[in-house]
């Protein structure tokens, strides 16, 4: 083993609000190809628009969704990515690409990262077929009319939306359609 060869470090940066299993299939296939993945969550990008779960909370859904993956670790961070990568020594972005409608948003923050710094290289994945529907916006809104979110996300993210939901309309039945004739239940 060459005890000198630098670290292979990427960055997948988001606002996974919340990680998805579109999000996983992502961070895993980059472990393919480098020794450790950090998840970036942007703090600046919901400052505009308030999310569902607050910055905390997504890493620590992204922190208990890889628990078991050493190589894999959740930060929060402020201002630009391309400062955050020098900070933590990064070369490489990597994100995923779902469909054609992601490709120019996608592209012009490359170049522009690339503008900011030369040094740091993007690369896309094309998704998974399976998951190139799914958005967080699209699970934030199934989980928030009662639907099952479990195709779309992992364990502790499908219990914490529960939680949100319950606790936001704490009226709503967890069974929404209860059969007819059965005594009701929350
Ligand atoms: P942003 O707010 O920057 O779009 P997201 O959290 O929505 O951040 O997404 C982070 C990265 O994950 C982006 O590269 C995005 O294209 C990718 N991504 C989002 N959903 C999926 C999915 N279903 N499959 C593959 N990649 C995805």
């Amino acid at each position: 083993m060459d005890l000198h060869r630098r670290e292979r470090l990427a960055l997948c940066p988001g606002s996974f609000d919340p990680i998805t299993l579109g999000h996983e299939e992502i961070i895993r296939r980059a472990l393919g190809f480098v020794d450790r993945v950090i998840v970036a969550v942007a703090r600046h990008a919901t400052q505009a628009k308030r999310g569902l779960f607050d910055v905390d909370e997504r890493v620590a859904m992204i922190r208990e969704v890889f628990a078991d993956e050493p190589r894999v670790e959740a930060q929060a961070f402020d201002g630009l990515l391309v400062d955050f990568a020098r900070r933590v020594g990064a070369r490489l972005v990597v994100r995923g690409l779902r469909a054609v409608s992601d490709y120019e948003y996608e592209v012009q923050m490359a170049l522009m990262n690339r503008a900011l710094d030369p040094e740091l290289e993007t690369i896309f994945l094309p998704s998974a077929a399976e998951f190139s529907f799914l958005s967080s916006s699209l699970v934030r809104e199934i989980a928030a009319l009662g639907g099952d979110v479990t195709p779309f996300v992992s364990e502790p993210v499908r219990r914490r939306l529960r939680a949100r939901f319950r606790r936001r309309d704490p009226d709503r039945p967890t069974d929404p359609t209860p059969t007819p004739g059965e005594p009701w239940r929350p």
